[in-house]
């Protein structure tokens, strides 16, 4: 048996989307209902009931961990989302590139993304490559626009420490400190202090900055650093039920989470974390990657974004567009026989409000093991009248069970 589990970023939404209907609701999905009618349906909290999820802490549950347990932070999903090393003992930052200025002893902030900088990365990356201090070791990789992420490896560092974004143009960065009485906080909180200082003073003159306040833009002189996190203990999902599984994704955040829970990662080209990603080129590296997998987990970014944009237009096209790119594809050419999929999203974006909240996701499963149930389209409120019901995150364990991998509890 093969498993595919996809999840689009932000999927549920509200009646208030589109005159009644959600975006889901309101999207011509002639595919995903086809797949519906010959599936289950279900309502799922991607943590818990009332519980608004961020998206690292929805997948970690959704792929079957307690996020109370395990999350340390989002750092350290973006340093291996972005293909660097990580191990115990590190710490590991998101960063942006952004904007200062002088202040007496400290710096202002003038923008917090180096007006979404969006080329000469590679040479402040390579100008970051002279961050120093004595007995750490420090990796800054670039990522998309004004984000990267950065990594501290030393003796008795912690991740007990504040950021240094003051989320707010016009005020000074904050001076990192320590958030818990721990051994190594004080330390490290002081190095990225350091670090953050080193970077205003290897990229301030830069030529690619002295060129950019020249043209009228802001000028990436400096690293924020936030979302502190070291290495989070997690048995890989091969450990605890055989099965291998790969995972395809643009966003480096769900590469980092499903790496960190011991899936390969399939790189696709054309696959941005975007609304412009090629859903047709993952489709095809769906099919060719469960060949040697298990399971793949496909994750699409496209309706979150459209729902932090509050553009409904936006969410319903990549919704339409997901049927007939990505499910379209699946439905004729997947081998139903022996294949279960599972989709659902990570959270509602709802476009009104523009942000996750706390609603329940519709989930549809399919495949020889699944019983049907007399939906026959795929949205909010039919999924509501569901065989599955409601229940609290694990779709992929769910998914990997009907596959016939779960491991027994107890005799
Ligand atoms: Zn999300
Ligand atoms: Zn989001």
């Amino acid at each position: 048996m093969k498993g595919i589990f996809i999840i689009a970023d932000g999927l549920g939404g509200r009646p208030t989307d589109l005159g009644g209907n959600t975006c889901l609701e309101a999207a011509e999905t002639p595919y995903l209902d086809a797949l519906a009618t010959r599936g289950a349906l279900g309502l799922v909290d991607p943590i818990g009931p009332g519980i608004r999820p961020g998206s690292d802490t929805a997948h970690l549950s959704l792929l079957g961990y307690d996020p109370y347990a395990v999350y340390t932070g989002r750092g350290v999903f973006e340093c291996l989302g972005i293909g660097m090393d990580v191990q115990a003992g590190d710490i590991c930052f998101r960063a942006n590139f952004a904007s200062v200025e002088p202040f007496g002893e400290d710096l202002r902030l003038l923008d917090r993304r180096a007006g979404r900088i969006n080329e000469g990365q590679k040479e402040l990356e390579d100008a970051l490559r002279s961050l120093s201090i004595p007995g750490v070791e420090i990796e800054f990789l670039a990522s998309t626009q004004h984000r990267g992420a950065l990594r501290i490896r030393g003796e008795g560092l912690s991740r007990f420490i504040s950021e240094t974004d003051p989320h707010e143009a016009g005020v000074l960065l904050h001076r990192s400190r320590p958030t818990k009485d721990e051994p190594g906080a004080e330390k490290t909180a002081e190095l990225i202090n350091q670090i953050t200082q080193q970077s205003y003073e290897l990229l301030r003159d830069l030529p690619l900055n002295q060129k950019r306040i020249a043209d009228g833009k802001p000028p990436a002189n400096v690293l924020l650093l936030r979302g502190a996190a070291d290495y989070p203990v997690l048995p890989s999902i091969e450990s605890i039920t055989g099965a291998r599984g790969a995972v395809i994704s643009g966003g480096a955040l769900y590469r980092g989470v499903a790496e960190a829970c011991g899936m390969d990662f399939i790189p696709v080209e054309g696959a941005t974390g975007g609304l412009d990603t090629d859903i047709t080129a993952k489709a095809e590296a769906i099919l060719e990657t469960l060949k040697d997998y298990d399971y793949v987990f496909c994750h699409l970014k496209g309706t979150d974004n459209a729902g932090h944009d509050k553009n409904a237009a936006d969410k319903k096209a990549f919704i339409e567009r997901m049927d007939a790119e990505l499910f379209k594809v699946l439905i004729e050419r997947v081998d139903w026989e022996s294949t279960h999929l599972a989709f659902t999203g990570d959270h509602c974006t709802p476009i009104d409000f523009g942000d996750h909240t706390v609603d329940p996701v519709p989930v549809l499963f399919v495949g020889p093991n699944v019983p049907r149930d007399p939906g026959t389209t795929f949205g909010e409120r039919v999924a509501g009248q569901g065989g599955l019901g409601r229940f609290s995150g694990r779709v992929l364990p769910m998914l990997l069970g009907y596959c016939n991998w779960a491991p027994k509890f107890g005799s």
